[in-house]
């Protein structure tokens, strides 16, 4: 079962296995241990195009379908989900949003330096008041005629260390809650933008996670994103993309961990047989591998809707909610295969099971993605 994916599919999946097993995941533990993501596999990465995925070849990118793109998602975070992160909030996030919404001025100023890797894209929606409830962030941008002025914090910033640009959602009117927010492309130089520390995470060390704030930005009038007024609408839009790279993440590393518990569980031997041999371990690896495949089946079902140009905000949540919860259980499930040794560093399942945490958490928590399923059901 290849879940319909093309030759071409395939052919790019397995190029990115390969440089996922070969350059990636031998050096996931040093990533992992020092909570950076190296420059030179930036480079490498960005050699091979991985950065302008979701761009149109006009503007220098490959413009893979979103299915494309997954299925190479899921080789990178088998291998490390931090530096894979990096990769899905660039091409899904930010490329894209200037793909769909953007000017061709903004599109020519901004998507070839991103195609190729020289300017890293970081979404900037979450503040320290505003997660769940985005539709109350109270970063300001004002008109001022010849550009607009920001102010305001960002938290969680996925990429922010080495950005080159930052996507903010701002209110440029603040009375009217949801309806009055817009977005803006922001340069990694503008005066006034400062970047924190690194957040210290549980786990996609890898990733880099920090604080941005903007005082007193002055932003020229051609970075706003589409119109006025409609931030909230295409954060909306865009978040399925993340969502569906989430999912795929969470599909990756817990394809990772069930291979190491197999792995493992035919080299570990107690009571004088390995422990593959207990119908115990083998129910597990059993329920692991069917929840993998089942989530697989929704996330490719939401990749496959949204390359067909569907509404898919109810599919791409339960892709997202199912998978992330399944990533846990299977992280947990191999973490407990390897008894005392998932619990080591060596062992590589101690990282995924860390690594897996994240899956429930961002781009909306398991409590947003039921909101949305839920509120779809309802709708007349
Ligand atoms: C490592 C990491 C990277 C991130 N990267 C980015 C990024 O690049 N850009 C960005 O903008 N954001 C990013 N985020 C932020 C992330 O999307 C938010 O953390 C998330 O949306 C939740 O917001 P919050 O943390 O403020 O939690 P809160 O919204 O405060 O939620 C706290 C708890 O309350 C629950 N809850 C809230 N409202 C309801 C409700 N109505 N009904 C039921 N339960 C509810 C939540 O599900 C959760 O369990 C990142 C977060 C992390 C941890």
């Amino acid at each position: 079962m290849d879940f319909n994916l093309s030759e071409e599919d395939l052919e790019l999946k397995q190029m990115a296995r390969e440089l996922a097993d070969k350059r990636i995941y031998p050096r996931a533990l040093e990533m992992d241990e020092k909570g950076e993501t190296p420059q030179d596999l930036i480079q490498e990465c960005a050699e091979n195009g991985y950065f302008g995925i979701t761009v149109p070849e006009a503007y220098g990118g490959m413009e893979l379908s979103s299915t494309t793109f997954m299925g190479m998602l899921e080789e990178i975070c088998a291998a490390c989900a931090g530096f894979g992160i990096m990769l899905s909030v660039h091409n899904s996030l930010t490329c894209e949003i200037l793909k769909l919404f953007g000017s061709d001025e903004l599109k020519q100023k901004y998507l070839p330096a991103m195609a190729a890797g020289e300017k890293i894209g970081a979404y900037c929606i979450t503040e320290p008041n505003a997660g769940t409830d985005i539709a109350s962030l109270s970063t300001t941008a004002v008109d001022k005629g010849d550009h607009w002025l920001l102010n305001g914090t960002k938290t969680f910033v996925t990429n922010a260390g080495y950005a080159g640009l930052f996507i903010v959602f701002a209110k440029t009117h603040p009375d009217e809650g949801r309806k009055g927010i817009s977005c803006f492309v922001v340069d990694k130089d503008a005066e006034g933008l400062t970047i924190g520390k690194p957040e210290m995470k549980c786990g996609i060390k890898a990733s880099d996670t920090r604080e941005i704030n903007l005082q007193d930005v002055k932003v020229p009038k051609e970075n706003l994103v589409g119109n006025p007024k409609d931030g909230f609408k295409q954060a909306v839009v865009i978040l399925n993309s993340g969502r569906i790279g989430v999912s795929f993440q969470a599909i990756g590393i817990a394809r990772a961990a069930l291979e190491e518990a197999i792995k493992y569980s035919k080299e570990r031997k107690q009571f004088d047989q390995p422990i593959a041999n207990f119908q115990a371990l083998q129910f597990k690896m059993a329920e692991m591998a069917t929840r993998i495949d089942a989530g697989r089946l929704l996330a490719y079902r939401a990749a496959q809707l949204k390359d067909a140009g569907v509404r898919c905000h109810r599919e791409s949540s339960m892709a997202k909610l199912f998978c992330s919860q399944m990533s846990n259980f299977v992280c947990n499930e191999a973490v407990q295969i390897h008894g005392g040794y998932g619990y080591i560093k060596e062992y590589a399942v101690e990282r995924y099971f860390r690594d897996a945490r994240v899956t429930e958490l961002y781009e909306g928590t398991t409590e947003a993605q039921r909101m949305v399923i839920s509120r779809d059901l309802l709708k007349d």
